[in-house]
Protein backbone atom coordinates (compact mmCIF):
# COMPACT_ATOMS: atom_id res chain seq x y z
CA UNK A 1 0.00 0.00 0.00
CA UNK A 2 2.83 2.17 1.52
CA UNK A 3 4.71 2.07 -2.45
CA UNK A 4 1.60 1.96 -4.32
CA UNK A 5 0.58 5.48 -2.57
CA UNK A 6 3.93 7.07 -2.01
CA UNK A 7 5.77 7.80 0.91
CA UNK A 8 3.51 11.20 1.72
CA UNK A 9 0.10 10.70 0.99
CA UNK A 10 0.70 7.58 3.36
CA UNK A 11 1.61 9.11 6.01
CA UNK A 12 -1.01 11.44 5.54
CA UNK A 13 -4.31 9.78 4.81
CA UNK A 14 -4.10 6.05 4.92
CA UNK A 15 -1.83 5.79 8.09
CA UNK A 16 -4.71 7.46 9.86
CA UNK A 17 -6.63 4.61 9.57
CA UNK A 18 -8.08 1.99 11.31
CA UNK A 19 -9.53 -1.52 10.66
CA UNK A 20 -12.93 -1.96 12.58
CA UNK A 21 -14.52 -4.82 11.26
CA UNK A 22 -14.65 -6.96 7.91
CA UNK A 23 -17.39 -9.17 7.29
CA UNK A 24 -19.20 -10.74 4.42
CA UNK A 25 -16.59 -8.68 1.85
CA UNK A 26 -17.52 -5.26 3.48
CA UNK A 27 -14.44 -3.32 5.09
CA UNK A 28 -14.91 -1.04 7.72
CA UNK A 29 -12.38 1.00 8.59
CA UNK A 30 -12.07 4.35 10.73
CA UNK A 31 -10.59 7.78 10.01
CA UNK A 32 -10.16 10.93 12.05
CA UNK A 33 -12.14 13.74 10.47
CA UNK A 34 -14.64 13.99 7.15
CA UNK A 35 -11.96 15.38 5.71
CA UNK A 36 -9.82 12.55 5.69
CA UNK A 37 -12.64 10.42 4.86
CA UNK A 38 -13.57 12.02 1.70
CA UNK A 39 -10.21 12.16 0.75
CA UNK A 40 -9.64 8.55 1.49
CA UNK A 41 -13.22 7.85 -0.43
CA UNK A 42 -12.64 9.90 -3.84
CA UNK A 43 -8.75 9.17 -3.97
CA UNK A 44 -7.71 5.57 -2.63
CA UNK A 45 -10.47 3.61 -1.74
CA UNK A 46 -9.93 1.37 -5.14
CA UNK A 47 -6.19 1.31 -4.60
CA UNK A 48 -7.32 -0.19 -0.83
CA UNK A 49 -9.81 -2.61 -2.52
CA UNK A 50 -7.59 -3.83 -5.76
CA UNK A 51 -3.95 -4.49 -2.76
CA UNK A 52 -6.05 -6.36 -0.36
CA UNK A 53 -7.79 -8.24 -3.14
CA UNK A 54 -4.60 -9.05 -4.28
CA UNK A 55 -4.08 -11.14 -1.27
CA UNK A 56 -7.24 -12.79 -1.39
CA UNK A 57 -8.85 -10.95 0.57
CA UNK A 58 -12.32 -10.75 -1.12
CA UNK A 59 -13.56 -7.14 -0.45
CA UNK A 60 -16.29 -6.06 -2.39
CA UNK A 61 -16.79 -2.55 -0.73
CA UNK A 62 -15.13 -0.18 1.56
CA UNK A 63 -17.09 1.80 4.48
CA UNK A 64 -15.76 4.11 6.74
CA UNK A 65 -16.60 5.67 10.17
CA UNK A 66 -15.65 9.24 11.45
CA UNK A 67 -14.48 9.09 14.86
CA UNK A 68 -13.29 11.89 17.31
CA UNK A 69 -10.49 11.27 19.98
CA UNK A 70 -12.19 9.14 22.31
CA UNK A 71 -12.89 6.83 19.48
CA UNK A 72 -16.51 7.76 19.23
CA UNK A 73 -18.54 7.41 16.25
CA UNK A 74 -19.38 10.99 15.74
CA UNK A 75 -20.08 10.50 11.55
CA UNK A 76 -24.13 10.09 10.89
CA UNK A 77 -23.78 8.84 7.44
CA UNK A 78 -21.75 6.13 6.38
CA UNK A 79 -20.19 6.91 2.96
CA UNK A 80 -19.43 3.61 0.60
CA UNK A 81 -16.98 3.21 -2.52
CA UNK A 82 -19.06 0.96 -5.30
CA UNK A 83 -17.18 -2.00 -5.22
CA UNK A 84 -18.58 -5.12 -7.26
CA UNK A 85 -22.00 -4.47 -6.83
CA UNK A 86 -22.96 -7.60 -4.96
CA UNK A 87 -23.22 -6.96 -1.42
CA UNK A 88 -21.92 -10.21 -0.06
CA UNK A 89 -19.13 -12.12 -1.31
CA UNK A 90 -19.77 -15.02 -3.78
CA UNK A 91 -18.49 -18.59 -3.26
CA UNK A 92 -16.09 -18.86 -6.15
CA UNK A 93 -17.14 -23.05 -6.24
CA UNK A 94 -21.04 -22.56 -6.49
CA UNK A 95 -21.59 -21.80 -9.96
CA UNK A 96 -23.92 -24.04 -12.35
CA UNK A 97 -20.73 -26.17 -13.52
CA UNK A 98 -20.36 -27.44 -10.15
CA UNK A 99 -23.66 -28.09 -9.22
CA UNK A 100 -24.62 -32.24 -9.97
CA UNK A 101 -27.98 -32.41 -10.98
CA UNK A 102 -30.13 -35.12 -9.64
CA UNK A 103 -33.88 -35.87 -9.17
CA UNK A 104 -34.13 -34.39 -5.94
CA UNK A 105 -32.75 -30.66 -7.27
CA UNK A 106 -33.53 -30.76 -11.11
CA UNK A 107 -36.89 -28.79 -10.78
CA UNK A 108 -34.67 -25.92 -9.00
CA UNK A 109 -31.67 -26.34 -10.79
CA UNK A 110 -33.70 -25.68 -14.54
CA UNK A 111 -35.58 -22.81 -12.63
CA UNK A 112 -32.32 -20.82 -11.49
CA UNK A 113 -31.15 -21.89 -14.95
CA UNK A 114 -33.66 -20.38 -16.74
CA UNK A 115 -33.82 -16.84 -14.23
CA UNK A 116 -29.94 -16.56 -14.95
CA UNK A 117 -30.30 -17.05 -18.97
CA UNK A 118 -33.46 -15.69 -19.46
CA UNK A 119 -33.48 -11.71 -20.55
CA UNK A 120 -37.17 -11.06 -19.51
CA UNK A 121 -38.69 -12.42 -16.16
CA UNK A 122 -40.79 -15.10 -16.62
CA UNK A 123 -41.85 -15.71 -13.05
CA UNK A 124 -41.34 -13.27 -10.30
CA UNK A 125 -40.28 -14.09 -7.88
CA UNK A 126 -38.31 -17.27 -8.51
CA UNK A 127 -38.70 -18.89 -4.37
CA UNK A 128 -36.40 -21.80 -3.64
CA UNK A 129 -36.71 -24.18 -1.07
CA UNK A 130 -35.70 -26.74 0.78
CA UNK A 131 -33.58 -27.96 4.38
CA UNK A 132 -30.56 -27.20 5.43
CA UNK A 133 -27.29 -27.39 3.38
CA UNK A 134 -29.23 -28.95 0.35
CA UNK A 135 -27.83 -26.23 -2.05
CA UNK A 136 -29.81 -23.42 -2.28
CA UNK A 137 -27.22 -20.60 -1.43
CA UNK A 138 -25.47 -22.23 -4.55
CA UNK A 139 -27.93 -22.15 -6.71
CA UNK A 140 -28.36 -18.56 -5.61
CA UNK A 141 -24.50 -18.07 -6.16
CA UNK A 142 -24.38 -19.97 -9.52
CA UNK A 143 -26.98 -17.28 -11.25
CA UNK A 144 -25.39 -14.78 -10.17
CA UNK A 145 -21.86 -16.18 -11.94
CA UNK A 146 -23.62 -16.57 -14.61
CA UNK A 147 -25.76 -12.87 -15.31
CA UNK A 148 -22.16 -11.25 -14.20
CA UNK A 149 -20.03 -12.91 -16.88
CA UNK A 150 -22.59 -13.21 -19.26
CA UNK A 151 -24.67 -9.81 -18.53
CA UNK A 152 -22.05 -7.75 -17.10
CA UNK A 153 -24.04 -4.72 -17.58
CA UNK A 154 -26.64 -6.10 -15.36
CA UNK A 155 -26.32 -5.09 -11.65
CA UNK A 156 -26.72 -7.34 -9.48
CA UNK A 157 -27.35 -8.18 -5.55
CA UNK A 158 -26.69 -11.13 -3.37
CA UNK A 159 -26.93 -10.92 0.60
CA UNK A 160 -29.02 -13.15 3.04
CA UNK A 161 -32.16 -11.40 5.11
CA UNK A 162 -30.01 -11.10 8.18
CA UNK A 163 -27.35 -8.56 6.02
CA UNK A 164 -30.35 -7.29 4.82
CA UNK A 165 -31.95 -6.53 8.13
CA UNK A 166 -28.35 -5.06 9.14
CA UNK A 167 -28.35 -2.64 7.03
CA UNK A 168 -31.87 -1.80 7.03
CA UNK A 169 -31.55 -0.80 10.76
CA UNK A 170 -28.73 0.73 10.64
CA UNK A 171 -29.93 3.03 7.98
CA UNK A 172 -32.74 3.93 10.62
CA UNK A 173 -30.28 4.11 13.21
CA UNK A 174 -28.22 6.56 10.76
CA UNK A 175 -31.39 8.36 9.66
CA UNK A 176 -29.79 7.66 6.64
CA UNK A 177 -32.78 5.22 4.45
CA UNK A 178 -32.11 6.78 1.44
CA UNK A 179 -28.79 5.52 1.19
CA UNK A 180 -30.43 2.09 2.00
CA UNK A 181 -33.46 2.37 -0.58
CA UNK A 182 -30.77 3.68 -3.11
CA UNK A 183 -29.39 0.26 -3.03
CA UNK A 184 -31.93 -1.53 -4.60
CA UNK A 185 -33.46 1.09 -6.54
CA UNK A 186 -31.31 0.03 -9.60
CA UNK A 187 -30.81 -3.37 -9.41
CA UNK A 188 -31.64 -5.73 -11.95
CA UNK A 189 -31.29 -8.77 -10.43
CA UNK A 190 -31.87 -9.17 -6.70
CA UNK A 191 -31.36 -12.36 -4.77
CA UNK A 192 -31.75 -12.27 -0.66
CA UNK A 193 -31.05 -15.90 1.18
CA UNK A 194 -32.40 -17.31 3.85
CA UNK A 195 -35.49 -15.01 4.22
CA UNK A 196 -37.35 -17.23 6.71
CA UNK A 197 -34.92 -15.12 9.00
CA UNK A 198 -37.27 -12.33 8.79
CA UNK A 199 -40.07 -14.50 10.21
CA UNK A 200 -41.38 -12.13 13.25
CA UNK A 201 -39.14 -9.03 12.62
CA UNK A 202 -41.99 -6.44 12.00
CA UNK A 203 -40.50 -3.42 10.52
CA UNK A 204 -38.25 -4.87 8.35
CA UNK A 205 -39.96 -7.81 7.37
CA UNK A 206 -42.09 -4.19 6.27
CA UNK A 207 -39.37 -2.61 4.38
CA UNK A 208 -38.64 -6.02 2.58
CA UNK A 209 -42.07 -6.20 1.42
CA UNK A 210 -41.72 -2.50 0.00
CA UNK A 211 -38.44 -3.28 -1.45
CA UNK A 212 -39.94 -6.54 -3.01
CA UNK A 213 -42.90 -5.24 -4.75
CA UNK A 214 -40.98 -1.94 -5.57
CA UNK A 215 -38.59 -4.55 -8.10
CA UNK A 216 -41.21 -6.70 -8.65
CA UNK A 217 -44.00 -3.90 -10.04
CA UNK A 218 -40.54 -2.62 -11.93
CA UNK A 219 -39.91 -6.31 -13.99
CA UNK A 220 -37.22 -6.69 -12.00
CA UNK A 221 -36.05 -9.87 -11.07
CA UNK A 222 -36.16 -11.52 -7.56
CA UNK A 223 -34.71 -14.69 -6.56
CA UNK A 224 -35.41 -15.52 -3.02
CA UNK A 225 -34.25 -19.01 -0.36
CA UNK A 226 -35.84 -20.28 2.85
CA UNK A 227 -35.79 -23.52 4.70
CA UNK A 228 -39.44 -23.46 4.58
CA UNK A 229 -41.85 -22.89 1.53
CA UNK A 230 -43.64 -19.48 1.45
CA UNK A 231 -47.27 -20.68 3.22
CA UNK A 232 -45.10 -22.60 5.94
CA UNK A 233 -43.28 -19.51 6.98
CA UNK A 234 -43.51 -19.06 10.79
CA UNK A 235 -43.96 -15.63 11.61
CA UNK A 236 -45.00 -13.93 8.19
CA UNK A 237 -47.66 -11.61 7.57
CA UNK A 238 -50.23 -13.77 5.37
CA UNK A 239 -50.01 -11.10 2.60
CA UNK A 240 -46.26 -11.23 2.31
CA UNK A 241 -46.88 -15.11 2.26
CA UNK A 242 -49.12 -15.20 -0.94
CA UNK A 243 -46.71 -12.85 -2.39
CA UNK A 244 -43.68 -14.68 -1.94
CA UNK A 245 -46.10 -17.41 -3.63
CA UNK A 246 -46.88 -15.56 -6.94
CA UNK A 247 -44.12 -16.76 -9.20
CA UNK A 248 -42.22 -20.09 -9.41
CA UNK A 249 -41.92 -22.10 -5.68
CA UNK A 250 -38.96 -24.85 -5.80
CA UNK A 251 -38.43 -27.46 -3.81
CA UNK A 252 -34.83 -28.99 -3.41
CA UNK A 253 -35.45 -32.46 -1.60
CA UNK A 254 -33.13 -34.48 0.23
CA UNK A 255 -30.13 -35.49 -1.66
CA UNK A 256 -31.01 -39.11 -2.75
CA UNK A 257 -28.52 -42.08 -2.74
CA UNK A 258 -27.65 -41.49 -6.31
CA UNK A 259 -26.70 -37.68 -5.75
CA UNK A 260 -25.08 -37.92 -2.84
CA UNK A 261 -22.39 -40.39 -4.78
CA UNK A 262 -22.78 -38.37 -7.74
CA UNK A 263 -21.70 -35.32 -5.92
CA UNK A 264 -18.69 -37.28 -3.95
CA UNK A 265 -17.65 -38.25 -7.41
CA UNK A 266 -17.66 -34.37 -8.48
CA UNK A 267 -15.72 -33.62 -5.41
CA UNK A 268 -13.12 -36.33 -5.43
CA UNK A 269 -12.34 -35.00 -8.99
CA UNK A 270 -11.25 -32.19 -7.44
CA UNK A 271 -8.80 -34.06 -5.14
CA UNK A 272 -5.37 -34.76 -6.29
CA UNK A 273 -5.41 -38.07 -4.19
CA UNK A 274 -7.24 -41.39 -4.80
CA UNK A 275 -10.46 -41.98 -3.18
CA UNK A 276 -11.45 -45.64 -3.82
CA UNK A 277 -15.74 -46.04 -5.01
CA UNK A 278 -16.11 -47.96 -1.61
CA UNK A 279 -15.10 -45.10 0.43
CA UNK A 280 -17.88 -42.92 -1.22
CA UNK A 281 -20.53 -46.00 -1.17
CA UNK A 282 -19.82 -45.90 1.99
CA UNK A 283 -19.80 -41.98 2.72
CA UNK A 284 -23.03 -41.40 0.79
CA UNK A 285 -24.82 -44.33 2.63
CA UNK A 286 -23.88 -43.31 5.87
CA UNK A 287 -24.09 -39.51 5.55
CA UNK A 288 -27.78 -38.86 4.71
CA UNK A 289 -29.02 -35.53 6.45
CA UNK A 290 -27.04 -32.68 4.56
CA UNK A 291 -24.68 -32.01 1.22
CA UNK A 292 -22.48 -30.04 3.14
CA UNK A 293 -21.89 -32.38 6.00
CA UNK A 294 -21.41 -34.73 3.16
CA UNK A 295 -18.59 -32.87 1.70
CA UNK A 296 -17.12 -32.20 5.13
CA UNK A 297 -16.93 -35.71 5.67
CA UNK A 298 -14.71 -36.25 2.30
CA UNK A 299 -12.98 -33.03 3.20
CA UNK A 300 -12.12 -34.40 6.47
CA UNK A 301 -10.58 -38.07 5.48
CA UNK A 302 -8.88 -36.39 2.43
CA UNK A 303 -6.73 -33.79 4.95
CA UNK A 304 -6.09 -36.62 7.40
CA UNK A 305 -4.70 -38.88 4.32
CA UNK A 306 -2.81 -35.81 3.55
CA UNK A 307 -1.43 -35.03 7.16
CA UNK A 308 -0.46 -38.49 8.05
CA UNK A 309 0.36 -40.25 4.88
CA UNK A 310 -2.15 -42.40 4.91
CA UNK A 311 -4.56 -44.52 2.27
CA UNK A 312 -7.86 -44.02 2.16
CA UNK A 313 -10.28 -46.62 2.83
CA UNK A 314 -13.35 -47.36 4.39
CA UNK A 315 -11.52 -48.97 7.87
CA UNK A 316 -9.67 -45.38 8.10
CA UNK A 317 -13.00 -43.32 7.20
CA UNK A 318 -14.91 -45.51 10.25
CA UNK A 319 -12.16 -44.71 12.53
CA UNK A 320 -12.05 -40.57 11.42
CA UNK A 321 -15.53 -40.10 11.01
CA UNK A 322 -16.12 -41.93 14.24
CA UNK A 323 -18.25 -38.95 15.72
CA UNK A 324 -19.64 -37.48 12.66
CA UNK A 325 -20.93 -41.37 11.71
CA UNK A 326 -22.28 -41.95 15.52
CA UNK A 327 -24.49 -38.74 15.04
CA UNK A 328 -26.07 -39.92 11.30
CA UNK A 329 -26.75 -43.42 12.64
CA UNK A 330 -29.83 -41.72 14.52
CA UNK A 331 -31.96 -41.27 11.76
CA UNK A 332 -35.45 -40.54 12.67
CA UNK A 333 -38.48 -41.90 10.04
CA UNK A 334 -42.00 -41.29 10.16
CA UNK A 335 -42.49 -45.04 10.27
CA UNK A 336 -40.36 -44.82 14.05
CA UNK A 337 -42.35 -41.59 15.23
CA UNK A 338 -46.24 -43.41 14.34
CA UNK A 339 -44.89 -46.73 15.96
CA UNK A 340 -43.56 -44.46 19.34
CA UNK A 341 -46.13 -42.45 19.44
CA UNK A 342 -48.71 -45.44 19.26
CA UNK A 343 -46.79 -46.87 21.68
CA UNK A 344 -46.79 -43.86 24.03
CA UNK A 345 -50.50 -43.18 23.80
CA UNK A 346 -52.02 -47.15 23.05
CA UNK A 347 -53.19 -46.23 19.79
CA UNK A 348 -53.34 -48.69 17.09
CA UNK A 349 -51.77 -47.69 13.70
CA UNK A 350 -54.29 -48.11 11.80
CA UNK A 351 -56.72 -45.74 13.77
CA UNK A 352 -53.43 -43.18 13.78
CA UNK A 353 -53.21 -43.24 9.90
CA UNK A 354 -57.33 -43.26 9.65
CA UNK A 355 -59.48 -40.23 9.44
CA UNK A 356 -61.15 -41.11 12.79
CA UNK A 357 -61.86 -37.63 14.95
CA UNK A 358 -62.20 -39.29 18.24
CA UNK A 359 -60.32 -37.07 20.95
CA UNK A 360 -57.84 -39.46 21.89
CA UNK A 361 -56.73 -40.73 18.39
CA UNK A 362 -57.07 -37.16 17.10
CA UNK A 363 -54.53 -36.20 19.72
CA UNK A 364 -52.15 -38.25 19.49
CA UNK A 365 -52.47 -38.19 15.19
CA UNK A 366 -51.47 -34.32 15.98
CA UNK A 367 -48.50 -34.94 17.67
CA UNK A 368 -47.34 -37.50 15.63
CA UNK A 369 -47.34 -35.04 12.52
CA UNK A 370 -45.81 -32.66 14.32
CA UNK A 371 -42.96 -34.68 15.48
CA UNK A 372 -42.59 -35.55 11.90
CA UNK A 373 -42.48 -32.19 10.83
CA UNK A 374 -39.95 -31.06 13.83
CA UNK A 375 -37.72 -34.50 13.59
CA UNK A 376 -37.56 -35.25 9.75
CA UNK A 377 -37.10 -33.44 6.57
CA UNK A 378 -40.12 -35.03 4.88
CA UNK A 379 -42.19 -32.13 3.55
CA UNK A 380 -46.09 -31.40 3.86
CA UNK A 381 -47.65 -33.37 1.45
CA UNK A 382 -44.96 -36.27 2.09
CA UNK A 383 -46.08 -36.59 5.46
CA UNK A 384 -49.65 -36.03 5.52
CA UNK A 385 -49.51 -38.97 2.69
CA UNK A 386 -47.79 -41.34 5.13
CA UNK A 387 -51.01 -40.95 7.39
CA UNK A 388 -53.44 -41.93 5.59
CA UNK A 389 -52.96 -39.77 2.41
CA UNK A 390 -54.41 -36.58 4.39
CA UNK A 391 -53.66 -33.01 2.65
CA UNK A 392 -50.51 -30.80 3.77
CA UNK A 393 -53.15 -28.38 5.28
CA UNK A 394 -54.18 -31.30 7.63
CA UNK A 395 -50.55 -31.56 9.18
CA UNK A 396 -50.42 -27.94 9.11
CA UNK A 397 -53.76 -27.93 11.63
CA UNK A 398 -52.25 -30.36 13.64
CA UNK A 399 -48.66 -28.79 14.06
CA UNK A 400 -50.25 -25.67 14.43
CA UNK A 401 -52.54 -27.02 17.64
CA UNK A 402 -49.66 -28.74 18.88
CA UNK A 403 -47.36 -25.55 19.09
CA UNK A 404 -50.61 -23.68 20.87
CA UNK A 405 -50.73 -26.73 23.73
CA UNK A 406 -46.95 -26.28 23.96
CA UNK A 407 -47.45 -23.13 24.89
CA UNK A 408 -49.98 -23.79 27.51
CA UNK A 409 -49.18 -27.39 28.85
CA UNK A 410 -46.33 -28.20 30.55
CA UNK A 411 -47.41 -31.52 30.96
CA UNK A 412 -47.97 -31.96 27.45
CA UNK A 413 -44.11 -30.80 26.83
CA UNK A 414 -42.76 -32.90 29.05
CA UNK A 415 -44.47 -35.71 27.14
CA UNK A 416 -42.96 -35.13 24.07
CA UNK A 417 -39.59 -34.46 25.08
CA UNK A 418 -39.84 -37.68 26.55
CA UNK A 419 -41.49 -39.03 22.96
CA UNK A 420 -38.31 -37.15 21.15
CA UNK A 421 -35.66 -38.79 23.45
CA UNK A 422 -37.13 -42.27 22.71
CA UNK A 423 -36.56 -41.66 19.24
CA UNK A 424 -33.25 -41.12 19.67
CA UNK A 425 -31.82 -44.15 20.76
P1 LIG B 1 -28.10 -24.39 1.71
O1 LIG B 1 -27.94 -22.97 1.28
O2 LIG B 1 -29.29 -25.05 1.09
O3 LIG B 1 -28.07 -24.59 3.19
P2 LIG B 1 -25.59 -24.73 0.33
O4 LIG B 1 -25.97 -24.17 -0.97
O5 LIG B 1 -24.76 -23.87 1.21
O6 LIG B 1 -26.87 -25.22 1.14
O7 LIG B 1 -24.87 -26.12 0.08
C1 LIG B 1 -24.08 -26.77 1.07
C2 LIG B 1 -22.87 -27.38 0.41
O8 LIG B 1 -23.26 -28.46 -0.40
C3 LIG B 1 -22.14 -26.40 -0.49
O9 LIG B 1 -20.75 -26.60 -0.34
C4 LIG B 1 -22.59 -26.78 -1.87
O10 LIG B 1 -21.62 -26.52 -2.84
C5 LIG B 1 -22.84 -28.26 -1.73
N1 LIG B 1 -23.89 -28.74 -2.63
C6 LIG B 1 -25.21 -28.75 -2.38
N2 LIG B 1 -25.89 -29.27 -3.41
C7 LIG B 1 -24.97 -29.60 -4.34
C8 LIG B 1 -25.04 -30.21 -5.63
N3 LIG B 1 -26.19 -30.58 -6.17
N4 LIG B 1 -23.88 -30.39 -6.29
C9 LIG B 1 -22.71 -30.05 -5.75
N5 LIG B 1 -22.57 -29.48 -4.54
C10 LIG B 1 -23.68 -29.26 -3.82
MG1 LIG C 1 -27.68 -21.28 2.48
Amino acid sequence: MRTMAGEKSFSTWLSKLGVVAFDDGILRLSAPSNFTRDNIMSRFSDMIVKVMNSYGCGVSAIEIDVYDNNNKEICQNHVRAPGNSDISVLDKRFTFQNFVVGKPNEFAYAAAVRVAESDVTTFNPLFLYGGVGLGKTHLMHAIAWHVKSNKSHKNVIYLSAEKFMYLFIRSIRYKDTMTFKELFRNVDLLMIDDVQFIGGKDTTQEEFFHTFNELVNNNRQVVLSADKSPTDLDGVEDRLKSRLGWGLVADIHPASYELRIGILQSKAKTYNVEIPGDVMEFLAAKITSNIRELEGALNRIVAHSMLVGRAISVAMTREVLDDLLRANEKVITIELIQKRVCEFYSVKLSDLTSSKRQKSIAAARHVAMYLCKSLTPKSLPDIGASFGGKDHSTVIHAVRKVKEKLQIDNAFATDLEILRKSMEN
